[in-house]
């Protein structure tokens, strides 16, 4: 059973009793140091001269300085910048600034977990890291709750970086919900599968393949979208809360015995042995390696991608028909 940890667990003074440094400003960043702040924790925000996030940061009244003097001023340095770019962050702005005693932490453990920072042994390695998009941890935590949080030590330099991580999970919020403890390495490679089998790719190329096989059998592409797109989210909504059960409780028997009969038959064995690959690859680190190297080539493939993507009838039907929904927009 995991470990889970709640506010009477956590010490909101030991990060009120510390200085940090919340580098990035985008869907994570502004989140933990807006939350922080409210939390009544000594915070700067660490953005290039020149960031359009500056201003943003400082019109909600937070002190901007640049990454390498918010490391430096800071004894506690969140690193919430694109996971490819931490590690030259990490090397022109923080490793000098490292001093005894001081903490690392990180939203995902992506650059620890594949040796692209290698910091210090005199300075403590944590991540807190929220199950949810920025935005909704910092609504969450404005009207009193909180986006579950993992958290997890890599070095304890300081013998206290557990309690630590509680305390910063606490001043965003993520003990009102629950925390879990976990690794560097089961979070990476959970979160790296998560989004490439099941959440991201899994799920949009079930809905492209479904949607094809409509339109290209003659049916109306909108009629298509509807089916394969939209009730989707009805259906997940359905499945968060109160699992598969609840999903199959509400729709007919007829939907449950095609759910039974017809699923195993679209994701098959073969699926599945697919999906342990993509898991063999996160891990031994081809992903990481070619993900890395695509990013340093300036995005060629992943510029295609989108592209393709962004022309294919199921988007530009979407486009059209959400014109006509126009409550959809602000349920997000
Ligand atoms: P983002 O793309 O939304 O924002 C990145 C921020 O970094 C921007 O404010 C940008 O201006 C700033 N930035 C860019 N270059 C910089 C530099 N050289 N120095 C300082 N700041 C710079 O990023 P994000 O999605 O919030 O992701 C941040 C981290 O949080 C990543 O490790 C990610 O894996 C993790 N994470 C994100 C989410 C999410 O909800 N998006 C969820 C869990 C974990
Ligand atoms: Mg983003
Ligand atoms: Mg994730
Ligand atoms: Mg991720
Ligand atoms: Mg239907
Ligand atoms: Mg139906």
């Amino acid at each position: 059973m995991a470990e889970l940890f709640y506010d009477e667990d956590a010490d909101l003074s030991i990060i009120q009793g510390r200085k940090v440094a919340v580098l990035g400003y985008g869907s994570q960043g502004h989140a933990h140091a807006l939350s922080l702040r409210d939390s009544g924790v000594d915070v700067r925000v660490g953005l290039p001269e020149g960031s359009k996030s500056r201003v943003k940061a400082e019109e909600q009244g937070l002190r901007v300085v640049t990454p390498a003097e918010a490391a430096a001023e800071a004894d506690v340095i969140m690193v919430l910048v694109p996971d490819p770019i931490q590690a030259k962050v990490y090397e022109d702005a923080i490793k000098g600034n490292l001093k005894d005693g001081d903490a690392l932490f990180f939203g995902h453990g992506f650059n620890i977990r594949f040796d692209l920072i290698k910091p210090p042994a005199n300075v403590d390695v944590c991540m807190v890291a929220p199950k949810g998009p920025g935005h909704l941890v910092r609504r969450q935590y404005e009207e009193g709750r909180g986006v579950p949080c993992i958290v997890a030590v890599e070095q304890d330099a300081s013998g206290n970086a557990f309690a630590l991580a509680l305390s910063y999970a606490k001043g965003i919020g993520g003990t009102r919900a629950g925390v879990i403890k976990t690794t560097f390495t089961e979070e990476t490679e959970t979160d790296l599968f998560g989004e490439q089998a099941v959440l991201c790719g899994g799920a949009s190329a079930l809905v492209k393949a479904g949607f094809e096989t409509l339109v290209e059998a003659g049916y109306q592409p909108e009629i298509a979208y509807f089916e394969c797109l939209h009730e989707l989210k009805l259906i997940v909504d359905l499945m968060y809360e109160g699992g598969l059960e609840k999903m199959r409780w509400s729709i007919s028997e007829t939907a449950e015995w095609g759910d039974y009969v017809t699923g195993p038959r679209i994701i098959t064995d073969a699926t599945k042995a697919e999906m342990k690959k993509v898991l063999g690859e996160i891990q031994d680190g081809t992903f990481a390696r070619n993900w890395i190297n695509e990013y340093n080539a300036g995005l060629p493939k992943y510029n295609e991608y989108k592209k393709a993507d962004s022309n294919h009838l199921l988007e530009t039907t979407g486009k059209e028909l959400r014109k006509l929904m126009s409550w959809v927009d602000d349920e997000a």
